[in-house]
């Protein structure tokens, strides 16, 4: 069965609706039936004229008992009758359809579904829809699709094109499931699937249908996702990198032994730089679970091989801090580590581009500013990305287009389901950092309500004594820019008023220029500044060791993976530290959020409660990951479908790598229709 043929082999598509039907993404037969119904819509069930609802859409069945009148009213016709059945009378009006009066007979019998409203002092139906009543009530439990439209195409049309489609294939659709499978992972057959999807018997066909059609979506992206791996991981390294000697002295010279997962992580990382292919690879790793270190190694590792690195990260701040961390890990070493940010005069850059083009500058830390056309770098060897989700996936690419093909490494700090993983790194192999440095204390969790308010100052003013620092995250409403700015501020002079007034209060919010912000955080990680009250842009990976309290005012706001993050920014020294989560919200949700924050400080293990506690929603920031939009499926909904989906792509694969053996070959052919309309969302 050829289901490639293009649309207008079917009745009543032309070159016109064959144009606007290729915009939907439409071009085949096999795009027609692969159209998934958005919804479907079941005729009500009808109402005694005794049990209507007022201001709601009610459906009777009745006779006309009055005689049909045309009323003209201003410049149009109103046509009023009235309806019985063996309960009760109700008057039904329609606009400007005259020719109804002569349909609406005394005695006719009719379906009529509208609206019911009190208006012109009578209750009536307001231009119903006039159905026959043998087509009712046969369609009663019919469930009739909802297509998504476009302008020109009607619901009609798409239903009877896809019918159609139907019609044509006859049940010959080729079945790529082997019976076995379908049998082990309890699978309705293709053919009968398609059908119900589009005009389903029952809501349980329909369940079965889908089902099968969801997790051929999850086969389908899984097989492509490791095929594009399959093909990266064929990349070759070109360059020469050998063991080093200043490895072991860079290790020997921290204060602190490498944890368990540091060592494994860095030794993947090491034997990929060595080996004869090119890394692509993720590091994710808690806050706090010492991700610098591993990049510090990397870096010197690619240098000292006499080649170029380079390490971007999202906001001056961050690159600033990164800059500091490693030139002191790597100055001793004698490597010649550089900083290049947007806010450097232009004679300093240039001074930068120079130097990295000639070879001179090792190891470069920066910001965007490290895509800019201007840098050249004279051998790149390795990229590293920090904080990968705040960039775009263009953003990423120009950096490896710096170098020829080469080694990247991006970190991440936020954890996500393992069982995700997979989609969001799609090609990418990961490594995980899953164990905390020893001796890290727990960082204290409250949940409590507005009335702990004072008891909270007063916690706030002993942590203050003590030289410590606090960070306030205050409500921001909406996404209105000027309340953001105006909750911050008021905030501030709020707790400015109540607190003792040697207490030095500053804050900080989005709408900041970027100097005045890179300002206040300098000066916070210096002690100048004893409360940051501030909105969510301290999120992303600044470390200020002295903070030991996070207050979260509206908890409720956050996802646990906001939670999480913001809690993060505290507990990065050796004193104790607290986070207070502060809501009134009584919904079952937040305080099941707030519960598991209270007991829970590892990541993925609050990750994968984040992943339960939601429907579809933004799962631990996935959106910025770039996760794929699926027609059908559901991850979060469908979860267990993909992980028998992917666990079937795996199995697979490992018989047949790239999926090309005779007994693959539909599979291969279908798994290609599917990807090639995706592959943009997907590729890093
Ligand atoms: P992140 O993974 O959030 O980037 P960092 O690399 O900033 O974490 O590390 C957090 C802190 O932990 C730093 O002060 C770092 O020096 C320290 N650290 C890293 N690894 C270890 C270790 N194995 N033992 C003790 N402290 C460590
Ligand atoms: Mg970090």
């Amino acid at each position: 069965m050829n289901t490639n043929l293009p649309v207008v082999v079917l009745k009543g598509i032309g070159d016109k609706k064959s144009k606007l039907l290729d915009k939907m993404g439409i071009r085949t037969i096999e795009n027609l039936l692969n159209y998934y119904p958005r919804d479907y819509e079941r005729n009500m069930p009808i109402t005694k004229i005794s049990e209507i609802k007022m201001d709601e859409i009610n459906v009777i069945e009745g006779t006309i008992c009055f005689p049909t009148q045309n009323i003209r009213k201003r410049n149009m016709v109103l046509t009023k009758t009235k309806i019985r059945d063996n309960t009760g009378e109700i008057f039904a009006i329609w606009f400007s359809q005259p020719y109804l009066k002569n349909k609406l007979k005394i005695g006719a019998k009719y379906v009529f579904k509208g609206k019911i409203q009190y208006k012109y002092n009578i209750v009536q139906m307001s231009s119903p829809q006039i159905i026959e009543i043998n087509k009712y009530s046969e369609s009663i439990n019919h469930l009739k699709p909802i297509y998504p439209l476009i302008k020109d195409i009607s619901m009609n049309f798409m239903t009877g094109s896809i019918k159609q489609a139907i019609e044509y294939t006859r049940n010959q659709l080729k079945e790529f499931l082997p019976n076995e499978v379908r049998e082990k992972y309890n699978l309705a057959e293709y053919n009968y699937s398609i059908r119900q999807i589009h005009d389903p018997d029952d809501y349980e066909s329909l369940e079965t249908a889908k089902k099968r059609l969801i997790f051929d979506e999850f086969l389908l992206f899984a097989l492509g996702i490791n095929l594009i791996k399959e093909h990266t991981n064929d990349v070759i390294n070109e360059f020469n990198i050998n063991d080093i000697p200043n490895e072991k002295i860079l290790i020997e010279s921290l204060p602190y032994d490498l944890t368990g997962a540091q060592q494994k992580v860095w030794k993947e990382i090491k034997d990929e730089l060595k080996s004869n292919k090119a890394m692509n690879r993720l590091v994710q790793g808690d806050v706090g679970s010492g991700k610098t270190i591993i990049a510090a190694l990397a870096l010197l590792y690619v240098a000292d091989n006499n080649y170029q690195a380079c390490m971007m990260a999202p906001t001056e701040v961050l690159a600033k801090q990164h800059y500091n961390s490693i030139t002191k890990l790597l100055d001793p070493m004698g490597v010649n580590v550089e900083l290049l940010v947007g806010s450097m005069t232009k004679k300093q850059k240039d001074e930068i581009y120079k130097k990295l083009k000639n070879g001179e500058i090792s190891i470069l830390i920066g910001t965007h500013a490290l895509i800019q056309e201007k840098v050249e770098f004279n051998n790149l060897a390795l990229a590293i990305t920090d904080e990968q989700h705040r960039f775009g996936v263009k953003q990423r690419e120009n950096l490896s287009d710096k170098g020829k093909y080469p080694h990247i490494l991006v970190m991440s700090a936020t954890p996500i389901p393992r069982t995700l993983a997979l989609i969001v790194y799609s090609d990418m192999d990961v490594s995980i950092i899953d164990e905390m440095p020893p001796g890290r204390q727990k960082i204290e969790t409250y949940a409590v309500n507005t009335s702990y308010r004072e008891r909270i100052y007063s916690f706030i003013e002993g942590e203050i004594n003590n030289g410590r620092q606090v960070y306030i995250i205050c409500p921001m409403v909406e996404d209105s820019e000027t309340l953001e700015l105006e909750s911050v501020v008021s905030y501030s002079d709020k707790i400015k008023e109540r607190i003792d007034n040697k207490i030095k209060v500053e804050y900080i919010h989005g709408k900041m220029k970027a100097k005045e912000k890179n300002d206040i955080m300098e000066r916070f990680s210096n002690n100048e500044i004893d409360i940051l009250v501030s909105t969510t842009v301290i999120e992303v990976g600044v470390n200020v060791p002295n903070a030991t309290l996070m207050i979260i005012e509206n908890a409720e706001r956050f996802g646990l993976a906001g939670l999480h993050q913001l809690r993060g920014r505290v507990g990065r020294g050796k004193y104790k530290s607290y986070c207070v989560l502060i809501t009134d919200s009584k919904n079952t949700i937040t305080k099941k959020r707030m519960d598991i924050m209270c007991k829970h400080t590892d990541g993925f293990v609050i990750s994968e409660y984040d992943l339960k506690l939601r429907g579809p929603g933004d799962v631990f920031g996935l959106k910025q990951h770039g996760l794929p939009e699926f027609i059908i499926g559901d991850i979060f909904r469908d979860i267990d479908i993909l992980k028998e989906a992917n666990g079937l792509a795996k199995e697979i694969l490992s018989n047949d790598k790239y999926l090309e053996s005779e007994e693959n070959k539909y599979l291969n052919h279908k798994m290609k229709r599917y990807f090639t309309k995706r592959i943009e969302q997907i590729s890093l």
